[in-house]
């Protein structure tokens, strides 16, 4: 399958997988009240757009050459599906990802992780970006119980 014909693929699930999501939500939807319908929608966001960095991943590994020898010394690769889930910044998915590992070494690899930067962990490096920037950023407890007793003393 060529990108064209991939994006298009990918289009076409989304489009089913979002109308499902949404027919199973509205009827709450349009009776919920607006923190509800703000949580709700966000939920159904992350189902979906989960589902499309999945798809998207899947079209990665396609592309991604399979590995012929150990790198280290070149002995022959044991293929393996090898799924991986992730919490992510945009909703949590897994990535469905071949796994090459070499018995003589008792290493294995996964080319897909390396194609998208993915580090180790359990958590997308978008979502571990967005938690060190809001760490950063969050005044300490101390600056705060700071700024509650100057507030305080007014
Ligand atoms: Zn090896």
């Amino acid at each position: 399958m060529d990108r064209t014909e991939l994006s298009s693929a990918i289009i076409q699930e989304m489009q089913v997988l979002m109308g499902e999501a949404l027919e199973a939500v509205m009827p709450e939807l349009l009776t919920a009240d607006l923190a509800t319908l703000e949580q709700r929608v966000q939920q159904v966001g992350r189902v979906i757009l989960g589902g499309l960095v999945e798809r998207v991943a899947a079209g990665h590994a396609q592309a991604l050459p399979r590995p012929a020898r150990c790198p280290a010394c070149h002995g022959t690769l044991k293929r393996r599906e090898r799924p991986r889930p992730l919490v992510g910044l945009v909703g949590d998915y897994t990535l469905h990802r071949a796994y090459y590992w070499c018995a003589a070494c008792k290493r294995g690899t996964a080319p897909l992780d390396a194609a998208l930067g993915l580090g180790p962990g359990e958590v997308s490096p978008g979502l571990a970006r967005w938690w060190r920037g809001w760490r950063w950023t969050r005044p300490s407890r101390r600056r705060r119980s700071r700024s509650r007793r100057r507030w305080a003393r007014r």
